[in-house]
This record gives structure tokens, sequence and C-alpha cells, in this order.
């Protein structure tokens, strides 16, 4: 079903939101957070009469609040939520139909890869990877069937941008533009705003922001678009249950505070590793040495909670290191409150063929955190130990 704007007005502030837009008051008993309503059906008043519910894949009243709110936190007037992200990612892509042409970048979240190269491709649908950072070459790419546009920004592991801005104002007719807005999340970026047509989101990670939930969501200002893909979200139904629902929402009221945190200890993180001699390359778009540091200061209003490194010792080194950590949690996802670190190329990205790896510069070497909201002095001191406790070779041969 379709949500339109609750009465809590866009204009408040971004925390305001999170915590009131669609969390009305239950009407039947006042319970001032809501329910989780577990249930299936709805007893109706009378045949062909409803109180807005009949049956919970269709429309539920914990989901729709949860939609209201992430509608809301996008500066969106429709949200649709999802079973995961790859089910909210699938349901953009209703919008599409056979022989239409999909322009996505060639370093998207390797499901959304693989969705579109084996899945999408079997219903007559094509997909050309691009460097989205570089506007000409994107739009270079476009046909006269093309309909989509498929961003994200910053870009996983890498942490590269694209301008989303002035992809929208150079698009040729007729293409929409999505963008996964999830390592950003809504508190750092706003799609919409810069031009976007709709936003995708994995709720797994900053929204929900707990790492015990999974979930997404799409968000549109167009209610045409709105419809086809809540249509989608029925006709298909890889809904969200109620508690995930309610789970979800309860993680998104803090998602402001959280998000503080995360690139407050992520800066810092970047910074020390920056200073260490035995790091070969620290990826994190907050620091001036990102080569897209001015569009995310345009772009962003934080630089999130993703930071990518290559130590010095090659592929051996950075394995051991993800291992030797004692606060940071060596597993995949991101977005939690807890710190965790992995390896892209033999995890996150285990998928794609060596190749292809290489060509997104995805090596062995290459380490990722996501930084949680811990202390931040218990994080830099137990990356400094696991890289200590791993001296480079190098080093230790000129040492010796
Ligand atoms: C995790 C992720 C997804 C997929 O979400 P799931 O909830 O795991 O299905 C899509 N896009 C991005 C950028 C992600 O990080």
């Amino acid at each position: 079903m379709l949500n339109g704007k609750s009465h809590r007005s866009s204009s408040l502030g971004f925390s305001t939101r999170a915590i009131w837009s669609g969390q009305e008051a239950c009407p039947a008993t006042g319970a001032t957070i809501v329910p989780v309503y577990q249930t299936a059906t709805f007893t109706l008043p009378e045949i062909g009469v409803t109180k807005g519910f009949d049956y919970s894949r269709t429309v539920n009243p914990t989901r729709s609040a949860l939609e209201r709110q992430l509608a809301e936190l996008e500066g969106g007037t429709f949200a649709s939520t999802f079973a995961s992200g790859m089910a909210a990612v699938a349901g953009a892509t209703s919008l599409l139909s056979c022989g239409d042409h999909i322009i996505a970048a060639r370093d998207i979240y390797g499901g959304t890869h693989r969705l579109f190269t084996t899945v999408l491709s079997r219903y007559g649908i094509e997909v050309t990877f691009v460097d989205t950072s570089d506007v000409h070459e994107t739009w270079a790419a476009a046909r006269p069937n093309t309909r989509l546009l498929w961003l994200e920004t910053p870009s996983n592991p890498l942490l590269r941008l694209c301008d989303i801005e002035t992809l929208a104002r150079l698009r040729p007719a007729g293409v929409l533009i999505v963008a996964d807005n999830t390592f950003a999340s809504p508190f750092f970026q706003q799609p919409l705003a810069l031009g976007a047509d709709i936003v995708v989101h994995s709720t797994t990670k900053y929204i929900g922001g707990h790492s015990d939930v999974i979930g997404g969501a799409v968000i549109s200002n167009d209610r045409e678009i709105a419809e086809q893909v809540a249509f989608h979200q029925n006709c298909v139904g890889a809904v969200p249950g109620p508690w995930d629902a309610y789970l979800t929402m309860r993680g998104a009221k803090t998602l402001g505070l959280r998000m503080r945190a995360h690139a407050k200890n992520a800066q810092a993180i970047a910074e020390s590793l920056a200073e260490r001699e035995d790091v070969a390359e620290v990826y994190y778009p907050g620091l001036a040495t990102h080569p897209q540091h001015e569009l995310a200061k345009r772009q962003m209003s934080g630089f999130g909670g993703i930071v990518s490194f290559r130590p010095k010792g090659g592929a051996e080194r950075a394995r051991a290191i993800a291992t030797s950590t004692s606060v940071f949690a060596l597993a995949v996802s991101l977005g939690g409150v807890e710190s965790l670190i992995c390896s892209p190329a033999r995890m996150t990205h285990v998928s794609l063929t060596p190749q292809q790896r290489a060509d997104l510069d995805i090596t062995d070497d290459l380490l990722r955190l996501s930084v949680g909201i811990e202390e931040v002095e218990d994080l830099v001191a137990d990356l400094n130990c696991a890289l200590d406790a791993v001296p480079e070779l190098a080093r230790l041969r000129t040492a010796s």
C-alpha cells in the first residue's frame, strides 16, 4: 500500500523526524510507541469495509509507520519497505520491462551486480557498467532504450564518489536515476534533493544500525513510481514482518546520533592509519588526500563510517592483521554499532572473478573497516596493536 506524508512536517530537523515521523500514538489504546502488529489478517466491520488494513502482506500498521519514518528521513513522500536490501533493489528494478537498458556503476554492491547480470539479463534487460565518477563516460553509454542509471556513492569498498547533482542535470530524457544510499545514510546524503528519482537502502546497515535485522527500502517523490514499486511489493510479497519493521524503526530513531559518532571515529582512525609508515594507502572521503574530498564536502554533510586501507606487506600481512584485532570482529556487513573488519577480496567480493576484482582494485591486501561507535581510543589502539603484532616482512628483514 502507498503511504503519503504524515502530519509531522519535513521542515523539522533530522532527529526530530527520525523520532516522530509515522510514530503517532495508537488510536485504539494511546500506546506512545508503535506496537508490533503481529497479525496476518484484520477483522472487518462489514464485507467490503476495512479500517485501512486487511492482510499483512498488503499492508501492516507497524510497516506503514516505518515507511512513513523512512520517507521523511530521505526527504521523500513515498516509501515501500522490503524483507532485505536485495528485495528493495529488485523492487526498484520492477520499473523495467523487457528491452530496457540499465547503466550501472562498475563498483556496485555484489548482490546488485549479480541480480543485473544473471537474473535481469534473462528477462531481456541489458546492463552497461561504467565509471560513474566520469560524467562523460556515464552518459556516453546511454541508448534510446536506457531507462535507469544505478548509482552507489560512496562505493564499496574503495569509497569512490560520483557527482549525483551533475549526473542528474545532464541526464538524457526518460532516464531515471536510482541512488543506493546505504553507505552514506540519509543523515549524510540526500540523493532526492540532488536530483535522483529513487533512493534504495539496505536498512540492514546504518538505518537498522545494530546488525540484528535484515531489511530494505525504496523511497521516491513520484506517485507513479511509488505505486509501481508498492504494487511489486504486494505482488511478490518480499515484505518485512512486523518485528523486523519494529526493530528497523527503533534503530532508525537514533540514526543521527549514531552517524555522527561513526564518522567521528572513522575520521580519527583514517588519520591514525594514514600516519603509519607501514600502511600504504587509506581510503576515506574525509581525508584531504582523498581524490574526491571536495566533492564529498559538497555532496555529503559527513563522510560516513567506512574506512578501507592497504597495509604494506601484501596479502599475507593483511590476512594476519584481519585476524589479530580484539575489538574489531572479523565479519561481513557494516553499519552496526560494533566495529567490523573484513577482507573484501576474500569475503564480500569473493563471487567476482579474479579479473573483475583486479579491474576494481579489490586486491588481497585490501582491508575494510566498518567503524563502530565504541570508544575511539580503544579502536585506534586495537588497530595499532594488530598492525604492530604483524610487522612488515621488509622491515623485519632490514632489522635482522
Ligand atoms: C548490503 C547491501 C545491499 C543488500 O542488502 P541486504 O539487506 O543484504 O539484502 C545493497 N546495497 C548495498 C550498498 C549494501 O551494502
